[in-house]
């Protein structure tokens, strides 16, 4: 803990579409992430943790304020069938609810975006946003740079879009991982129900596709280490990194079900984030580094509305709200029911991770099942027991109550917005 009068500067990362499983440190026998691996030995690190929502604004609302999405209101969408666009943003969050930076006093707060999302649901929170392209070394010159200059405590968000897609890694690292042909796996393909999933063709895509999202983890990878290694080491030294996603990222794992079962208003099905809770969708690294952390490797679940608090009491600072959903990691937590809602795409749904038992329901799509999860955290089996579906059903979470405040797209979040392909 620091002293009094001592606070040290936070420093939060969150690497767009991360999936916990890329890290070669937790198993991936790629070389995607050696930064990252260094940093576990000295830090606190979560095996089993899970991202608030699948996909980016209620995601980042539940990491800067402590509380799931049906607590926060922000990101949410309206209406039956969920669907994104322009014309139907996300809510954004209510000025009353205070986020990470508002309980940290006397510091100096700044964002640097490469994600509109991330951005939409906070507009005007922090001391200073940036919202940039989504060019890892640029956004990291700017945020090392605004770092520098501060000369209190600093609370610097970064947010990487290098693994969303389109999938653009930086030149020297397309082929890292074997030659790619980048013209053609660079969007997504393959996502609809006509499709042939059994074809040669797709085979060849999708190790393309594999390859070159791995090829941008790499490349955050070693934007991350610029960032943390362009710090002078005394800064270093009085600075908490703490590093996430805000969700993961589907490659056809669930492309079955999700055609058979779940209606999407786009007619996608099997890739990408914000129309599931299946584990691909929430589960994402989560390390937190620096003075006033103990290193440890916890595998109970967590979820990334611990963040907040985990930060707060590792700062040391007197106020930290009462009534947060998440707990601070710092006393190593009990196993207990994390669960995860905010659907951009599809029917509310909503999901309890309790032990090794998660129960998805979807009831608009007639969906209600109890999995067990293996060691991997994935769903590897169905679970038909009556009684524990009626126990994980007490876990989930309730219906949101009024939403936060109604979005506007300004011509700045437009453009990004386009550039992700959100609009056409
Ligand atoms: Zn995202």
């Amino acid at each position: 803990m620091a002293r009094p009068g001592e606070f040290p500067n936070v420093l939060l990362v969150t690497v767009d579409c991360l999936r916990r499983d890329r890290l070669s440190a937790y198993g991936y026998p790629r070389q995607t992430t050696p930064f990252l691996d260094s940093l576990l030995e000295g830090a606190l690190h979560c095996t089993s943790s899970h991202s608030a929502a699948p996909w980016t604004a209620p995601s980042v609302a539940s990491l800067l304020t402590g509380l799931y999405p049906h607590s926060h209101g922000a990101g949410l969408l309206g209406g039956e069938l969920k669907n994104l666009t322009r014309q139907n943003l996300p809510t954004s969050l209510s000025a009353d609810i205070p986020i990470l930076p508002d309980m940290l006093p006397g510091y100096s707060s700044a964002a640097f975006i490469g994600v509109w999302s991330a951005v939409l649901p906070l507009r005007g929170r922090l001391g200073e946003e940036h919202l940039m392209e989504k060019d890892a070394p640029k956004l990291v010159r700017a945020a090392s740079k605004w770092m520098r200059a501060q000369e209190g405590p600093f609370f610097c968000w970064v947010h990487l879009g290098d693994a969303h897609d389109p999938l653009d890694p930086p030149r020297h690292l397309r082929d890292v991982f074997g030659p790619v042909d980048h013209k053609a796996a660079r969007g997504w393909a393959f996502t609809g129900r006509d499709d042939d999933v059994s074809s040669e063709a797709f085979e060849n895509y999708r190790a393309d596709r594999v390859r070159l999202y791995d090829a941008c983890v790499r490349g955050a990878d070693e934007a991350l280490a610029a960032l943390w290694q362009g710090l002078e080491p005394a800064t270093r030294d009085r600075t908490i990194l703490t590093v996430t996603s805000d969700h993961g990222e589907e490659m056809w794992e669930h492309r079955d079900a999700e055609l058979a079962v779940f209606a999407d208003p786009r007619g996608l099905a099997g890739v990408g984030h914000g129309h599931n809770l299946f584990q691909v969708h929430l589960l994402v690294p989560l390390i937190v580094t620096g003075p006033g952390i103990t290193a440890a490797a916890v595998d109970a679940n967590t979820s990334s509305v611990d963040v907040m608090p985990t930060i707060l009491e590792a700062a040391g600072t007197p106020a930290t709200p009462t009534a947060l959903d998440g707990h601070s990691l710092l006393s190593i937590p009990d196993d207990r029911p994390v669960v995860a809602e905010g659907i951009a795409y599809g029917y509310a749904k909503k999901t309890v991770v309790l032990g090794d038992h998660k129960l998805l329901s979807s009831p608009l799509d007639g969906y209600e099942q109890v999995f067990k999860l293996g060691k991997d955290r994935t769903e590897v089996g169905e679970i038909d027991d009556v009684a524990l579906l009626r126990s994980l059903k007490t876990h989930l979470p309730p219906d949101p109550g009024p939403l936060g405040e109604a979005s506007e797209a300004d011509d700045e979040i437009a453009d990004h917005l386009r550039g992700l392909g959100y609009i056409e």
